[in-house]
């Protein structure tokens, strides 16, 4: 059983090292006899998010899980097939995703994080992004957090990714005028030509984004849906209108940062009266049904896109999840242990 193991904690930027791919003889790929509620999985597909560099701190403030175990395998979302199960609620050969370690099969106790997947007429590493936990984010801030209004102008950093692909297409659906921002020529090409951006802009070759923001929003920003957090976030704050909301939903310029930028334009948000909300999926499961009602429909009927970045075999784990660090991933990344 190949896995992909967790060294030790990490300050600043993670690397490959960080991470050491082994193989384990001694998982044995059956249920025990002696004990009920567990499931034997092959695991297919892997979801790379930022978040899990959170994990790999060894104190995480106000956190809402936990730090990896040193000499454990990394854990993440993904999909998996189950191939023998002694839980009342999973059957053999249905698919799931939800919670499981990086290696290739696991014995699991715990399924509380587990969603049955019951349509497969779509890829099913789906599942690990647009049907997965970034696609309910996606929706979630979009449509609750960021309360939108046909004709509201819409900012998205880090656009291109899982996430900000979905909310940049969701705020087009909705009549709004969306501006991106991404850190490549490619990216940028992506989202102006198959995401359906207006506008989009590398913040990378921006000298003065205070600038670039006057140049697609003269008229200010209503929604900004924050996923990089830092500088960008004191430009965007200036920029922001009247009564303008912000959904912060990740800030990943921050997490590799012993000591996190400081914001000075906080004080725009009492003169212009900003509402600016945390949130975390977590919270909003229970709109998966309803979620997956709208969504499906749209991919079906072709009026939104995806793209996912995937990269074959476990051993390739590691560099995948790194590089979501320098923007290596163009969409959604996905590891791919096996197809079926
Ligand atoms: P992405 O697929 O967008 O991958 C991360 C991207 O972030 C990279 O490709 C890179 O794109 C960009 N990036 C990396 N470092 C920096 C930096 N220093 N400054 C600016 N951009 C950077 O990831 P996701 O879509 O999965 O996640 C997007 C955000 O959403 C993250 O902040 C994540 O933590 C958050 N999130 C929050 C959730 C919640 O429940 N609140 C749930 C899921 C995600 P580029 O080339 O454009 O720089």
């Amino acid at each position: 059983n190949k896995q992909v193991i967790f060294k030790d904690f990490v300050n600043g930027y993670p690397k490959t090292s960080d991470m050491v791919v082994t193989s384990d003889a001694t998982i044995r790929l059956e249920l025990p006899k002696n004990e009920t509620g567990l499931i034997l999985t092959k695991n297919l597909y892997l979801s790379c998010d930022p978040y899990m560099r959170n994990r790999m701190n060894q104190t995480l403030e106000g956190a809402y899980i936990h730090s990896f175990t040193p000499g454990s395998p990394i854990i993440g979302y993904g999909v998996s097939r189950i191939l023998d199960s002694s839980h009342p609620d999973f059957k053999k050969g249905e698919l799931i995703w939800g919670l499981i370690n990086w290696e290739e099969y696991s014995l699991i106790k715990d399924t509380s994080s587990f969603m049955k997947i019951q349509h497969t007429d779509v890829p099913l590493s789906y599942y690990t992004g647009i049907l997965g936990m970034p696609g309910m984010t996606a929706y979630v801030g979009f449509y609750k957090i960021c309360s939108p209004k046909k004709g509201d102008t819409v900012f998205v950093s880090a656009a291109s990714g899982a996430v900000g692909q979905l909310v940049g297409q969701f705020a087009k659906l909705f009549g709004c005028y969306v501006v991106g921002s991404a850190g490549s020529k490619e990216k940028v090409d992506l989202l102006k030509n198959k995401f359906g951006f207006d506008e989009a802009f590398n913040y990378k070759e921006e000298q003065d984004l205070n600038a670039a923001l006057k140049r697609y929003f003269p008229d200010g920003i209503d929604i900004y849906f924050e996923n990089v957090g830092g500088k960008m976030l004191d430009e965007v704050l200036r920029n922001m209108r009247l009564f303008g909301r912000i959904a912060a939903c990740g800030m990943i310029s921050q997490y590799n940062l012993d000591q996190p930028e400081g914001t000075h334009n906080l004080f725009m948000i009492v003169m212009k009266r900003i509402r600016m909300e945390g949130f975390l999926v977590f919270d909003h499961y229970d709109s998966y049904p309803k979620f997956l009602e709208t969504i499906l429909p749209l991919i079906h009927e072709g009026k939104i896109n995806y793209v996912e970045d995937i990269v074959d075999g476990l051993e390739n784990g590691p560099d995948a999840l790194i590089g979501l660090f320098s923007g290596s991933n163009i969409g959604k990344q996905v590891v791919v242990i096996a197809h079926e």
